[in-house]
């Protein structure tokens, strides 16, 4: 079944415990949520094989590739994470939790969101967009090896950074692509 793709790009993860690494970005249309902050223009989209994407997204150097979008859960599968791995790619996706994920993903990057149920069973990092909120009911319910709280576009980094010093579990995570004029 053909996915529908907004972008496949080369550039730095801005974000999260990898910040700074190499990685082709794939992203897929579209999203079960609709988050009042989302920054992502993701609706627009061409149809493409797994064939098609593993070629694109091999044209790059980067071992790391990263499953974004939208939401990708909507749309990735066994045979695209299988194919990727074949290419000896180190898979990573950024998900809001609410769809169950084909085995085998090195690396789960969940961002929950409000009014939504995560039912992922694994996550590597938890990456909440924080907005002032509870985070530690959150943090509390959702098993994680990284808990990483990102202020929200870039708006609250000095209230993020205070809740960070004053709550030491968290990290901080910052957009650090948009500082330095990259994708
Ligand atoms: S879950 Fe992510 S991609 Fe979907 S609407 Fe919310 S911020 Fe945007």
């Amino acid at each position: 079944m053909k996915k529908k793709i907004n972008e496949i790009f080369y550039s730095l993860q801005g974000e999260g415990c990898h910040t700074g690494t190499p990685a082709v970005f794939i992203r897929f249309s579209g999203c079960n949520l609709h988050c009042s902050f989302c920054d992502t223009q993701h609706e627009e989209g061409t149809p493409m094989t797994n064939e098609e994407i593993i070629k694109e997204a091999c044209r790059y150097p980067a071992r790391m590739v990263v499953l974004t979008g939208g939401e990708p859960a909507l749309q990735i599968d066994k045979d695209l994470i299988d194919r990727l791995h074949r290419e000896h790619r180190y898979i990573c996706i950024e998900t809001n939790g609410t769809t169950l994920l084909p085995p085998g993903i090195d690396w789960v990057t969940c961002s929950p969101k409000a009014e939504s149920t995560v039912v992922i069973p694994r996550i590597n990092e938890l990456k909440v967009v924080y907005t002032g909120q509870d985070v530690e009911t959150l943090r509390e319910q959702l098993k994680a090896d990284h808990y990483l709280l990102q202020p929200c576009s870039g708006q609250n980094i000095s209230e993020t950074v205070d809740y960070v010093m004053q709550h030491p579990h968290w990290r901080l995570s910052l957009q650090t692509h948009k500082f330095i004029g990259i994708r």
